[in-house]
């Protein structure tokens, strides 16, 4: 067991290591090369009797853990979308660490609740968030969640449960909420646990895969006609699959006319871009700020705060406490029934909660609001560079228009687009499947595939804190080579 001695001792040396760690980074390879069960190979059956060394354990991290890891840290990451880390955010977790409590409401660790309401605001404040988004204005407000998928079923859970209260006589299998096909998995997910319909609304391909207000307005009619309570619409600004911003003028226009419809807007990749005033056009701040009766973002993908840092906002924090408010007797205290202070224990599911505010006001404060900026717009640079060099190429195609840092593309057959007409889509999706599988392959490059409209295509998702031109340009020359690979190989 460790002292405080040994404590600082093995505490020196984890910090060293991290820094050979992110020294050697990008002569890793970026995907883990491992195989299933490797790690269970390689570990004792049971836990220890006597406890081992504390050096032992540590060498051991190296040599068995590090193997199994992905690197998404590595420069030419472009798979899924960034997941932050910084050093800032590192010893945030380290100090919220070495004080461990569960913060679940104000009396439980003052500073806790207080910092997560400052750092909330001044998140809003660096989005460009209306005031009524504010812990300060004491009506709406701000929390932090695991993940995005829990802001949007906490979301879910608020709407339902103030739609209910106003129509206290629906029954709960007429309930029913509103995704696209294009929406994160949170919405279907969210339909399970709560056991209740979350309809997908087809999106299509010459909008963008954006969900347009006629479509929204077809199904609230529609389900309405057939004795169905449509309450909420999960809205997206940056889909998974292709960046897709829904139009969320059109829709909030509809819901106009069905008031008792909450929309959610789920921005966990994208709406970081909104800390930059030139992206907020794009990513709608207008009009979420107008519409959203909840606003989600992750700081934890592309805003340099590490996992996990989920940021949900609602209009009225009314609307979430009422929904979750659970105070029996242990857990009264004198601020919390006078009302002059947050329970965040009731604006998310569980009880307990981590310190997680702690990494926002070091890395906010270590970065300033311009070098947070800077870095969403370096990922928007290469970005765009990346999809300069795509156009520029008669061998590769964009399946749909770039969206902030993310481009969806796809090899084509005879070098020219015009070749493609003549081969059929089936055909073209299996020269790309072996392109994809052999740029799987390949250990120093690391993206996902995806499927859009029956095309299969590959996403380039830029964002990762040590990215650079370089390592653009490196992975353009791996897409190439082995797409000429993949090319020659296959047989129409
Ligand atoms: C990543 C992502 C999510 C899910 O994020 P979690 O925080 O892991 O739940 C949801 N929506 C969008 C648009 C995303 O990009």
């Amino acid at each position: 067991m460790l002292d405080i001695e040994a404590f600082r001792k093995a505490g020196y040396q984890a910090v060293d290591r991290i820094c050979d760690y992110y020294y050697s980074l990008e002569k890793r390879p970026v995907a883990s090369q491992v195989q299933p069960g490797y790690l269970r190979e390689a570990l004792p059956e049971c836990a220890p009797n006597q406890g081992e060394d504390f050096q032992t354990i540590a060498d051991d991290y190296q040599k068995l853990i590090i193997p199994g890891l992905t690197h998404w840290q590595h420069p030419s990451f472009f798979a899924f979308f960034p997941t932050a880390s910084t050093f800032e955010g590192m010893i945030a977790d380290l100090y919220a660490s070495s004080t461990c409590n569960p913060g679940f409401n104000w009396a439980s660790s003052p500073a806790c609740t207080e910092l997560e309401a400052v750092m909330m605001d001044w998140a809003a404040k660096m989005f460009g968030l209306h005031d009524h988004f504010l812990n300060s204005s004491g009506i709406g407000g701000g929390v932090i969640q695991t993940t995005a998928s829990d802001s949007a079923l906490v979301s879910v859970v608020a709407a339902r449960s103030l739609y209910i209260r106003k129509h206290p006589d629906v029954k709960h299998e007429d309930l029913v909420f509103y995704t696209t096909t294009q929406t994160h998995s949170l919405g279907v997910k969210a339909g399970l646990v709560l056991g209740m319909e979350c309809r997908a609304l087809e999106v299509k391909v010459e909008d963008q895969f954006a969900l347009r207000g006629s479509i929204l307005k077809r199904a609230l009619e529609e389900d309405k006609k057939h004795g169905k309570h449509p309450f909420m619409i999960i809205a997206t600004v940056g889909t998974t699959s292709s960046g897709a911003v829904d139009r969320l003028s059109e829709i909030g226009e509809v819901v106009k006319d069905h008031p008792d419809v909450w929309i959610h807007v789920d921005a966990a990749w994208a709406g970081v871009t909104l800390a930059c005033p030139e992206f907020r056009e794009t990513a709608q701040l207008d009009n979420i700020n107008r519409y959203a009766d909840s606003f989600c973002t992750n700081f934890h993908k592309w805003g340099l705060v590490n996992f996990d840092c989920s940021t949900l906002w609602v209009k009225n924090r009314k609307y979430l406490t009422d929904a979750l408010d659970i105070t029996p007797e242990f857990l009264r205290t004198k601020h919390g029934d006078a009302g002059t202070v947050i329970d965040y224990r009731n604006w998310h599911l569980a009880l307990g909660r981590r310190f997680r505010s702690l990494k926002v006001w070091f890395v906010l404060r270590s970065y300033g609001v311009e070098g947070f900026r800077n870095h969403i717009r370096q990922g928007i640079e290469l970005s765009q560079y990346f999809a300069s060099l795509i156009r520029a190429s008669p061998s590769f195609e964009l399946v749909t228009e770039p969206s902030f840092a993310l481009s969806v593309f796809r090899v084509l057959p005879s070098g020219d687009s015009e070749g493609s007409q003549a081969v059929t889509l089936e055909l073209v999706n299996e020269l790309n499947r072996s392109f994809y599988s052999r740029l799987s392959a390949r250990p120093d490059i690391m993206l996902t595939q995806t499927m859009i409209n029956g095309v299969f295509c590959i996403r380039f998702a830029v964002g990762a804190t040590r990215t650079k031109k370089e390592h653009i340009d490196k992975a353009w020359s791996i897409i190439q080579e082995e797409a000429v690979a993949a090319v020659q190989d296959w047989t129409p």
